[in-house]
């Protein structure tokens, strides 16, 4: 599989927010969002085996991570690009980390089919909005493969994206489908030096304002990656 880069950092924008997590990001997309933070990965990277990828990723294990894998509390994401383009070594890493005792999240668009992704991973699917630059890409029968522990993220720049999320939410009745479903303003592509909210398209406050407003069942989710770290950072 071609792979973009594999680290250690914090998961940044689920309910898996906050914990330690290895992520193995894989080459290439066939989207082009608007505001696409990891354009970086769309090409290059390097072959790797799935024994490879799975080797760098006990490596990246603190000393603790056997104890940590007993528990089933070791996270590790599979993102891209999209990783499912490569969906015929994705699936097999998928089973062997899990096999292994990894706890496996998978970031995609949703675009291609997910009904092959092992029933243990929790699919986060993040279902382009109208203004992503790729509205209407979200493949509907992905919504047959969605497990009740999956997420449903929604990246919104304004009030267009956010009736859109409300109502695709409403209309599929995702609140009973899913484990969380997120609202998340998204970050300006420049953002650079200061780590603070005013990066966001969308102002956090006024998406707050529009959830209680209508009592929608969402999350509101932050990157808290960009709230530690500069914005610009690559590889956090
Ligand atoms: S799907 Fe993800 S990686 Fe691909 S262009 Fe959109 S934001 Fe970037």
């Amino acid at each position: 599989m071609q792979v973009s880069e594999i680290y250690r950092s914090i998961q940044g924008e689920s309910t898996y927010a906050g914990l330690p997590c290895v992520f193995v990001r894989l080459t290439g997309c066939n989207l082009r969002c608007t505001w696409c933070d990891s354009e970086f990965s769309f090409h290059g990277g390097r072959k790797m085996t799935i024994d490879e990828v799975v080797a760098e990723v006990d490596n990246l294990q603190p000393s603790t991570g056997n104890r940590q894998l007993a528990t089933g509390n070791c996270l590790v994401e599979i993102t891209g690009g999209e990783p499912m383009l490569q969906e015929r070594e994705a699936v097999p890493l998928m089973e062997r980390l899990l096999a292994a005792g990894y706890k496996v999240l998978l970031e995609t668009s949703g675009e291609r089919p997910l009904a092959r992704v092992p029933m243990q991973v929790v699919k986060i699917v993040d279902v382009k909005c109208p203004h992503s630059g790729e509205p209407g890409t979200f493949a509907m029968e992905n919504l047959n493969a969605l497990q009740p522990h999956d997420e449903l993220k929604f990246v919104l720049t304004d009030r267009t994206d956010y009736e859109f999320a409300r109502d695709f939410v409403a209309e599929h009745r995702l609140a009973e489908r899913v484990h969380a479903i997120l609202f998340s303003p998204v970050f300006k592509k420049d953002a650079a030096g200061t780590r603070d909210t005013s990066h966001c398209l969308l102002d956090p406050e006024q998406l707050a304002h529009w959830i209680l407003a209508e009592n929608v069942p969402a999350r509101l989710s932050l990157q808290i990656h960009k709230l530690i770290w500069d914005p610009a950072a690559k590889g956090v």
